[in-house]
């Protein structure tokens, strides 16, 4: 099929495809998949206008039928999966089980957000006063925004629009300039939810297409409270203060620097399969990508070389034939920035296994690469810095506490895991002096996490949480409430005050 053909069997027309000033090229084959119209300065304040408005009708309706809509949504997603996860696969360049993976974590997360609408419980408090009652009341904050990255294109859209709907928030998603088509077909497949559900308030979730300027009208609004935004630290860096100066809620998802500590009793044959996993998977694309492995010295040498093997026999190519494990960087500049990545690394006094552009074997146009390893003398400031590409680093330790260390000195806070069999070990690394990360997990890959959970992480990855547990708080506005039932009216701490 070609690139037309795979956006017209997902319900897009010529016309929303053609004609506009923002080229999609596809990842694949560098191509260009389509020109879209961009959404214009111009037309921001009446679209977070109109989201206001969404706003004033969507917070009365009852949580459990705002979770109808989430329902019938999950649906028409169940129904479209291949269709979309085909998109996702065109246009960010994932192999087909993962991009059919990430409409099942929208599915997922839609499922989640269903039982949730029943369950957005308050707190009641025991009084120091008598016949008095105190409780916590969840209400909708109004309208966020979600700014997506490229790497996740529809996934992150649902784990915080799922749980704003339930919320009582309209949504305005701005989606990654690289990623709009992804986006036009999930808003294809939200109106149809919308039809069925019958009575939503008019632009209760609406779309804006562009690039950072599209994004900083949202950033800069006054009416719009929640800013959820996915994305580089360096994106992170400018949205979270200019958000917060204006008294609004950031919610960043950044950049990750993840890692995996291999300790002397772990299980190799495990280990190894799920370090390539975590570390070639989406070309190294993920957040939680393995980006750092710190290995017990005793077996260091033999997990390198297991890896080096393992790298060897990985298949490389069209994201679209069934057999690849490893499909395309997301352009040209990201592979430039991998080489550059690798130089670094190697005047750092780094080995360097893999890491060659791929040009036989693959579509011509797009930016293939093989995955690297590099082994490092020590962490050093390449090595703290995440380059987003399928580049593993390894580095030695001899204690535990040395290999926490490690894994802790860096400026980001993402995932973390340790292989080991020794659960004192793995206590002391899910301890607090352990992993000082969002995601710590034992005897399992940094990556790839399942949405009944927060996600989310700590330091330059922006301290946001999304997805499961109880990150729809983070949606929400909390109110204290006191009930006085008695016929006095008695002060707290004691106080006198007879008039
Ligand atoms: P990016 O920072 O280039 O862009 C992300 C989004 O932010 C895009 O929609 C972009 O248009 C927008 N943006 C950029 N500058 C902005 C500004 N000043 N104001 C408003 N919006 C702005 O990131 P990318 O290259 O698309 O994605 C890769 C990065 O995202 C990596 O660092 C990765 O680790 C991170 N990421 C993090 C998570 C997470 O959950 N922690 C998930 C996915 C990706």
């Amino acid at each position: 099929m070609s690139h037309k053909d795979v956006l017209k069997a997902a319900g897009l027309s010529e016309a929303e495809i053609s004609g506009g000033t923002l080229a999609v090229h596809s990842p694949i084959d560098g191509a260009e998949a389509a020109k879209v119209r961009e959404t214009t300065a111009a037309e921001m304040p009446a679209i977070i206008a109109t989201s206001q408005e969404a706003f004033k009708a969507w917070r009365q309706v009852p949580a459990p039928r705002r979770g109808e809509l989430v329902r019938l949504l999950g649906e028409e997603l169940r129904a479209s999966k291949e269709e979309l996860g085909a998109v996702v696969t065109l246009e960010a360049g994932k192999i087909l089980s993962e991009g059919l993976g990430e409409v099942q974590e929208m599915i997922d997360i839609c499922d989640f957000a269903v039982g949730l609408s029943r369950q957005i419980y308050g707190l009641t408090i025991a009084s120091e006063r008598p016949g008095h009652r105190m409780m916590e009341t969840w209400h909708p904050l109004g309208p966020c925004a979600v700014i997506t990255a490229f790497n996740f294109p529809v996934a992150v859209w649902s784990w915080n629009t799922a749980l704003a709907l339930v919320c009582g928030d309209p949504v305005i998603w701005k989606p990654s300039e690289k990623t709009p088509l992804t986006a036009m077909v999930c808003m294809k497949i939200l109106d149809r939810a919308l039809k069925r559900f019958g009575d939503a308030p008019e632009g209760l979730v609406q779309l804006v297409i562009g690039g950072p300027d599209v994004g900083e009208a949202l950033v800069n609004s006054k009416d719009v409270p929640i800013v959820s935004a996915t994305g580089s630290t360096r994106m992170g860096g400018i949205v979270g203060p200019k958000v917060s100066a204006r008294w609004g809620r950031p919610i960043l998802e950044l950049g990750g620097n993840n890692a995996m500590i291999v300790a002397p009793s772990a299980d190799l044959d495990m280990a190894v399969r799920a370090i390539v996993f975590s570390a070639v998977g989406t070309a190294g694309q993920r957040c939680t990508s393995l980006r750092r492995l710190i290995a017990h010295n005793s077996i260091k040498d033999d997990l390198v070389a297991r890896l080096v093997k393992a790298y060897g026999s990985l298949p490389i190519g069209d994201p679209r034939k069934g057999t690849t494990l490893i499909g395309p960087l997301i352009d040209h500049a990201s592979r430039d920035r991998m080489q550059a990545a690798l130089e670094q690394a190697k005047s750092e006094g780094g080995t360097i296994h893999g890491g060659k552009t791929v040009a036989t074997g693959v579509p011509q146009g797009g930016a293939y690469v093989q995955p690297a390893v590099a082994e490092m003398p020590k962490q050093t400031d390449t090595v703290r810095t995440e380059t987003f590409a399928p580049i593993l680093y390894v580095m030695g330790y001899d204690t535990l506490d040395e290999a926490i260390a490690i894994q802790n000195d860096v400026p980001q806070g993402l995932s973390s895991c340790i292989f080991t069999l020794n659960m004192r070990e793995a206590e002391t690394f899910l301890s607090s002096v352990g992993s000082d990360c969002g995601i710590a997990n034992v005897n399992i890959g940094p990556s790839g996490a399942e949405i009944g959970g927060a996600f989310g992480g700590e330091k330059e990855t922006g301290g946001g949480r999304e997805s499961g547990s109880d990150a729809w708080k983070g949606y929400m506005r909390r109110q204290t409430n006191t009930i006085n039932y008695s016929a006095d009216l008695p002060l707290a701490q004691g106080v006198k005050f007879d008039i």
